[in-house]
C-alpha cells in the first residue's frame, strides 16, 4: 500500500532515536557539568591552600630577615667607624642563604658606609629616595615599597635600625630584593614550576606586583583585579575571577599580615577545564560503537513492531477481495495489540462474510422449501438461453392439493410441499436445478438433457411420490409437463407455456402422469 502517510515503522524509529540521542546528550552534558563543577571546586581549593602555604612561607622569610638584621644591628653599634668590620658584616649578611640580593649599612643621615656587592653608585652616597628617608625617620624595622634604587634597579629593602648603648640612632642595616632579577621570591615561590598553566604572584599592600613568574609583569598595578582587592584588604580565600588581561582565572589568595602583601595562586579556567573537554571527547568516541549497536537494535525493533501491523493492514485489504481470512491467520501476533487486532479482524471479517452469504442465500432460495426461488430461476433460464445451452424443463403440480389443505390444514400442506421439494432434490442430478415456481407448482431445469432423459427423471419423481407416504399420512401424486430447448421453444416464455400445456394435458388425462409438450408449439 503506497501512501503519503507516515509509516509506523518510521515513527517508532524516529521517536526511539530521538529519545536515545536526547538521553545520551543529556547524560554527557550533565556529566560534563558535574565534572566542570568539581574541577572548579578542586582547583579553587588547591589554589587557596597553596596561596596560604606560600603566604606562610613569605611571613617566615620576613620574620627571619628581621631577626637576622636585628641581630646584626645589635652588634654594629660599636663598629660604625670600622670600615673593615662593616664590610665584613655586609658580606656575611649577603652570604646568608641568599636571602638578599644586596646588603648595605647607612649612618643616620643615609650615607652608605658599606655595600655588598660593591657598587659605585651606592658606596659613599647619601640615599635620597623617599623609601630610605622613611626608613631613617621611622627608626624601626621597615619593609619598603618597590622603588628604583641608585643603580637603576627596581627593588624593595628590609631594614633594621642601629642604636647606640645610649639609645642614640646611628643608622640602619638593610637587605634588598631586586624585583626584576633572580631573588629570594624565586627560591621561595617559584620552586614549583607549573606545566599546567598555574602560577603565583605577589602584590604589595597597594596592589602593585612585586613578584611574578613573568618578570615583565613586576611593578604592574593590579588593583583592578577583584582578587587583588580582596587580598590587600586583608582577606584570604578563593574565587573565579577575570584577570587584568581578561582571562578567566580560578584564584586562591592569602594575605601576609606582617607587610599587607598578598599571595595569589591561580590557574586559567580553560586550562583547568581542558581535561574535561578531553573527557567528553573520550566519552563520545568510546560510546560510538554502543550508539551504532543501539541504533541497529532500534531499527530492528521498530521493523519487528511495525511489520505485523503492516501485514494485518495489507492482508485485511486482500481478504476483502478474496473473501478469505486464511492470510490474516498467518500473521504472528507476538504482542498484545497485534494479537488482539488480528483476532478482532478475523472475527469481524468472518462474521461479515457469513452475513453476506446468508443474505445472498436468502435472496436466491425459497424460504419454505429451500429450493431456488422463481426470480432466480427466471434469471438462470434467461442466462441459459443467452448461452444457447440445450436443456429440458419439467413443470409439475400436485394433484388435488386443495383437498390436502382442506383436510389436514395449511401447515400440513406446507410440510407436503417441503416433502415434494426433498423428493425433487433426490432425483435431481449434478447441475439440475430445483425451483419453486409458485404455490404448489415446481420446476426442474435439466441442462444438456434430452426429452427422453427428462421424462425419465419426471417419471422417477412421480413414481417415488406415488409410492411414499407424505407428511399428511397418505400418498400424494403429481402431474408433470416436459418441454425441451431448443427443439420446442426459443424463448423462456414459450418453453414454460409448452410445459404448461403438457401439464394441462396430464391433468386432463386423469393426473399422476407425465406428458411431453407438442413439437408444433415452437
Ligand atoms: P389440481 O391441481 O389437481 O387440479 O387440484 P388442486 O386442488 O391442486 O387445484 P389447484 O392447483 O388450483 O390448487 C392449488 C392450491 O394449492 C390452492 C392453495 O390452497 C394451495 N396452495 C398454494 N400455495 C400454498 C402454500 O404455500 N401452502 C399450502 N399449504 N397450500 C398452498
Ligand atoms: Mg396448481
Ligand atoms: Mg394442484
Amino acid at each position: 500500500m503506497k501512501s503519503k502517510h507516515l509509516k509506523l515503522k518510521h515513527l517508532i524509529m524516529g521517536v526511539a532515536l530521538a529519545a536515545f540521542f536526547l538521553t545520551s546528550i543529556g547524560s554527557i552534558w550533565s556529566g560534563y557539568r558535574m565534572n566542570v563543577a568539581s574541577i572548579k571546586e578542586n582547583t579553587l581549593e588547591t589554589n587557596r591552600v597553596y596561596a596560604q602555604k606560600l603566604a606562610t612561607t613569605a611571613s617566615l622569610y620576613l620574620q627571619e630577615a628581621f631577626q637576622i638584621l636585628g641581630y646584626s644591628a645589635n652588634h654594629l653599634e660599636s663598629k660604625m667607624d670600622d670600615k673593615n668590620a662593616l664590610n665584613s658584616e655586609t658580606e656575611r649578611l649577603k652570604m646568608q642563604d641568599n636571602m638578599f640580593n644586596s646588603v648595605f649599612i647607612t649612618n643616620a643621615e643615609g650615607l652608605v658606609l658599606s655595600v655588598t656587592p660593591p657598587a659605585e653608585e651606592v658606596q659613599g652616597q647619601v640615599l635620597a629616595a623617599v623609601e630610605t628617608e622613611e626608613a631613617l625617620s621611622k627608626k624601626e624595622p621597615f619593609v619598603s615599597k618597590p622603588y628604583e634604587g641608585n643603580t637603576g634597579r627596581l627593588l624593595i629593602f628590609i631594614s633594621s635600625p642601629i642604636f647606640s648603648e645610649t639609645n642614640e640612632y646611628l643608622g640602619m642595616v638593610a637587605g634588598t630584593i631586586y624585583l626584576k632579577e633572580r631573588n629570594v621570591f624565586n627560591a621561595l615561590l617559584g620552586e614549583h614550576f607549573y606545566h599546567d598553566g598555574s602560577y603565583v604572584y605577589v602584590v604589595d599592600s597597594d596592589g602593585r606586583v612585586i613578584y611574578h613568574q613573568n618578570s615583565s609583569r613586576v611593578n604592574d598595578i593590579a588593583i583592578d583585579n577583584k582578587v587583588v582587592q580582596q587580598v590587600v584588604s586583608g582577606k584570604s580565600g578563593a574565587q573565579q575571577v577575570v584577570n587584568t588581561r581578561g582571562i578567566e582565572m580560578l584564584a586562591g589568595y592569602s594575605t601576609v599580615p606582617l607587610t599587607g602583601w598578598g599571595v595569589v595562586a591561580q590557574r586559567p579556567l580553560d586550562v583547568a577545564l581542558e581535561p574535561s573537554f578531553d573527557r567528553v571527547q573520550d566519552v563520545i568516541i568510546k560510546s560510538i560503537p554502543l550508539m551504532l549497536i543501539s541504533i541497529i537494535i532500534v531499527l530492528w525493533a521498530a521493523a519487528r513492531i511495525a511489520n505485523p501491523l503492516q501485514r494485518l493492514a495489507t492482508l485485511t485489504e486482500e481478504s476483502l477481495e478474496t473473501k478469505n481470512v486464511e492470510g490474516l491467520k498467518s500473521v504472528r501476533g507476538w504482542y498484545f495489540e497485534v494479537y488482539y487486532l488480528k483476532s478482532a479482524l478475523i472475527r469481524s471479517l468472518t462474521f461479515l462474510q457469513g452475513q453476506v452469504s446468508y443474505f445472498k442465500d436468502q435472496s436466491t432460495t425459497d424460504p419454505l422449501t429451500g429450493v431456488t426461488n422463481r426470480r432466480t430461476m427466471d434469471a438462470m433460464l434467461a442466462e441459459w438461453l443467452d448461452n444457447k445451452l440445450p436443456h429440458a424443463l419439467i413443470l409439475l403440480d400436485l394433484d388435488h392439493f386443495k383437498s390436502v389443505n382442506d383436510t389436514y390444514g395449511h401447515a400440513v400442506g406446507d410440510k407436503v410441499l417441503q416433502f415434494l421439494a426433498q423428493n425433487m432434490q433426490a432425483v435431481a442430478r449434478d447441475g439440475d436445478v430445483c425451483c419453486r415456481y409458485g404455490g404448489e407448482e415446481f420446476v426442474l431445469l435439466l441442462p444438456n438433457t434430452t426429452v427422453e432423459e427428462a421424462v425419465q427423471v419426471a417419471e422417477e419423481l412421480r413414481y417415488n411420490l406415488a409410492h411414499t407416504l407424505s407428511p399428511c399420512g397418505r400418498k400424494v401424486t403429481l402431474s408433470a409437463g416436459v418441454a425441451v430447448y431448443p427443439q420446442m421453444a426459443d424463448t423462456a416464455e414459450k418453453l414454460i407455456e409448452a410445459a404448461d400445456g403438457a401439464l394441462y394435458l396430464a391433468k386432463q388425462a386423469g393426473r399422476n402422469q407425465v406428458m411431453v409438450a407438442e413439437q408444433e408449439n415452437k
